[in-house]
Order: structure tokens, then C-alpha cells, then sequence
């Protein structure tokens, strides 16, 4: 079957004008993902026959599939079902079975049908019927002359969700050329540009696999997704360009669909054999919190210990000098007096004032530290970055020589 390609048009005022998030987009296109069929523009349009016949017929020019939600209600206002037959050439003729399906349910809630919802039972000829389980408003499969299908879904998602799974994924998989299959490579102390850089050829020139770069929460990411009919055909399109991109940024790369560095950190504690520490000064807990979420935190981690200033800290830990005014050289001393006083192998200390950050880190003994001063971005962002440069720290000394592998 010919491959094609799909748009999302999402119908309602309510999300023009902020009232209601779109999920349902965001739902569709995970979904689309799925199934393997590209998406490349998505449209919201509000509840405007003229504004929607003209989203309809752009689409149209563009792709073959359109998914439509919300605009199948009673009301007058909602209008999908008949501006898309009137695009598609389609006439819309009263169906028997949507029609009882419609009078069940007002039969089963004991309560009277009004007389606007017989509109939702009117259904294009030749199309396909989707029933709703969880309401009145069925939703229907178009197709037009050209070869274009439209999927017309309802807007709520407790409607629409249970639709696209169980009816509409499994009739478009007909049109996929695959599923899609991806890899995330994680990465740590690269911008997302310097990393895009880095792999500009491999992005540039890449049709299966593609490649995606991103960056989120102080670290970049970059995505290989091939399309392939099964796990085994996409792996050996893939696995040769995570090697590569692996290669290329060093030690940069922490790890293949990983969550996160905590858990790099937390697994490789848990080989070792080793507990560690935290104590953490500016940064309302988060490396503490971080590394407390990880599946084996129960056999890694030991105490940790958070403050707004470090001389809480150092009184917590009934260190008898004041500590430096130098946070390199703090840290230095926390970490050192953290280790030996819960007993952990390891200890992590981290300070944040202002936007100066330092952490410094000690296994077996042996201290490393970073600082480095932030942009002005806000707490928020300290902390994250912060946290980043301790865990990397962390990482780097607990995987030295280590393969990765994928
Ligand atoms: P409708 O089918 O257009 O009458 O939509 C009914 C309700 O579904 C709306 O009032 C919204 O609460 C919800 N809804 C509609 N479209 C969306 C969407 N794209 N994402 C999430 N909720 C939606
Ligand atoms: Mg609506």
C-alpha cells in the first residue's frame, strides 16, 4: 500500500482561545508514531465553518490522512462532520445504526434524547461508522474522490483516546510503511548546539535513520528513529549510527535510553558495591530528591542532608572550624567530613550562592571537584545546573574506562 502522509486538525475555540490544552494533538501524534505515519503540520481552528473549510482544503493539498477532533457535538456550533463532507463531496445521510447506537445510550442513562443530537447519527455515504463507548458523539471515517481519508474523532479525550486505540490505529496501520523505532542518545556537559556541531553531517544526511537533537533540564539529547517492519531491522539501522555518534562525543555520551544520570550513577553504585552521600546547600534538595527516584536508591543511597547555606551544613555535621569562604574549598571540606561521618564511600557535596555553583566529590578517599559561575537564569535553573555538574563529576570518575556499550 502507498505510503501516506498525515495532517492533525484539531476543531474548537476553546483551545484558540486558551481554555482547554490541546492533548488530543499530543495524543494523535504519539499515536502516529506509532503506527509509523509521518505528520508534519498540525492545525487548530476554531469553531468557524469558513475558517475550517479552508484548514480542511490546505490540508488536503498537503496530505492524504486528516485527523480531526472535537466539532461533533449536538450544538450548532459544531460543524466538522459537515464541512468535511462538503470538502470531500460527500453527502451526509441519516445512519440507522448510529442513530440506535445514540438512542441506547440516552436509554440506558434513563433520560430523554433531544432532538439536536439525531444530527449526530447524519453520516457521509460510504464511509466507516466509529462507535463511542464512552459518549453520544460517533465519530466517522470519510474518503474523498482523490484518495484522501478523513478520520473525524470527538473532542473530549475520554472519548476520543479509547476511538483512536481500539478503531482508528489498527485501520491506518494499512497505510504505514512500518513502525517507527528509536534510540536516545543521552548527553551531559554539550550544549545542544556544540553537540548539533558534532553530528551536523550525520543529521544533515540521515532519511532512515533520522536524526533529532534536543535539550532539556541542562543536558542534550539527540533521537535515532528508522522506520522498519520489526525491533531486529530497525536495531541494524540504528546501532551503527549510536556507535558513531557514541565515537564522536565521547565521554560526553552517558548512556543508550537512559533516563536520566542518577540512575548511570545509582547502577554503577550498585555494581560496585558502594553507598554514597549527599549533602547540598542552595539548591532545595534536588540532587538528594534526584538520586532518592532512582530504582535502587533503597541499597545506594545514605543519608543526605539539604540547607539554604552551607553553615547549617557544617553544623549538622558537627565540623568544629568555620568552613571557607572559597565554595570549591567548602565543598572540599563537606564532602570529606559527609563520608566519614555516615560511612559512605562516597560523598557528594554541592554549593550553590548566587550564580556561583561547586561541587566536589569523593570515592575512597580521593576528592575531585568543578565550580563554575551560572548565567542569570533564576533558582530554578542553579539548582538543575548545579546538580548536573555534581552528577557528571560523579559519573565520569565512576565509569572511568568503562564501555558504554549500547
Ligand atoms: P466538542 O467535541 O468539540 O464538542 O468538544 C467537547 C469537549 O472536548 C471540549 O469542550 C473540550 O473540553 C474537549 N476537547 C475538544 N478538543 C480537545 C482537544 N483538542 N484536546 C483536549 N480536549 C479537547
Ligand atoms: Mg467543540
Amino acid at each position: 500500500m502507498h505510503h501516506k502522509r498525515c495532517e492533525i486538525l484539531s476543531v474548537g475555540t476553546e483551545l484558540l482561545l486558551g481554555d482547554t490544552l490541546n492533548t488530543n494533538a499530543h495524543y494523535l501524534a504519539q499515536g502516529l508514531s506509532r503506527v509509523g505515519l509521518d505528520l508534519f503540520i498540525q492545525t487548530v481552528v476554531g469553531d468557524n465553518p469558513e475558517r475550517l473549510k479552508q484548514a480542511v482544503r490546505d490540508a488536503m493539498a498537503r496530505a492524504e490522512i486528516l485527523l480531526f477532533t472535537g466539532g461533533l457535538g449536538p450544538t450548532t456550533d459544531d460543524l466538522t462532520k459537515e464541512v468535511v463532507a462538503e470538502c470531500f463531496g460527500r453527502e451526509l445521510v441519516q445512519d440507522k445504526e448510529a442513530l440506535d447506537e445514540i438512542k441506547a445510550f440516552y436509554a440506558l442513562t434513563g433520560r430523554v434524547m433531544p432532538k439536536s443530537n439525531e444530527k449526530q447519527a447524519l453520516m457521509p455515504r460510504g464511509g466507516i461508522l466509529l462507535k463511542n463507548a464512552q459518549g453520544t458523539a460517533p465519530g466517522c471515517i470519510m474518503f474523498s474522490d482523490e484518495g484522501h481519508i478523513a478520520v473525524l474523532m470527538p473532542g473530549p479525550p475520554r472519548e476520543m483516546q479509547p476511538m483512536f486505540d481500539s478503531e482508528v490505529a489498527p485501520f491506518l496501520q494499512q497505510y504505514s510503511a512500518g513502525r517507527l523505532y528509536s534510540k536516545v542518545v543521552r548527553v551531559v556537559g554539550l550544549g545542544e548546539s556544540r553537540m548539533a556541531e558534532m553530528l551536523s553531517d550525520l543529521i544533515e544526511s540521515g532519511t532512515n535513520p533520522t536524526l533529532a537533537p534536543y535539550a532539556k533540564n541542562g543536558e542534550a539529547s539527540v533521537r535515532v528513529t528508522s522506520r522498519a517492519k520489526t525491533q531486529e531491522e530497525a536495531n541494524r539501522l540504528i546501532d551503527p549510527v549510536v556507535a558513531e555518534i557514541m565515537r564522536r562525543l565521547g565521554p560526553h555520551a552517558y548512556g543508550v535510553d537512559v533516563p536520566n544520570l542518577e540512575t548511570v550513577i545509582s547502577k554503577r553504585c550498585l555494581q560496585m558495591g558502594k553507598t554514597l552521600c549527599i549533602v547540598e546547600a542552595g539548591t532545595s534538595g534536588l540532587a538528594a530528591q534526584r538520586m532518592q527516584e532512582t530504582k535502587d536508591a533503597d541499597r545506594v543511597c545514605g543519608p543526605c542532608l539539604s540547607a539554604p547555606e552551607t553553615a547549617k551544613l557544617a553544623q549538622a555535621l558537627n565540623m568544629a572550624d568555620p568552613l571557607p569562604g572559597d565554595i570549591t574549598q567548602a565543598c572540599l571540606g563537606l564532602a570529606r567530613q559527609a563520608a566519614a561521618r555516615f560511612q559512605t564511600p562516597v560523598a557528594v557535596a554541592i554549593i550553590v550562592t548566587g550564580q556561583q555553583a561547586a561541587c566536589a566529590v569523593q570515592v575512597d578517599e580521593v576528592l575531585h571537584t568543578d565550580a563554575r559561575v551560572l548565567p542569570a537564569r533564576g533558582k530554578d535553573y542553579y539548582s538543575t545546573h548545579a546538580t548536573q555538574m555534581a552528577f557528571d563529576l560523579l559519573r565520569l570518575i565512576m565509569t572511568k574506562g568503562q564501555s558504554l556499550g549500547l
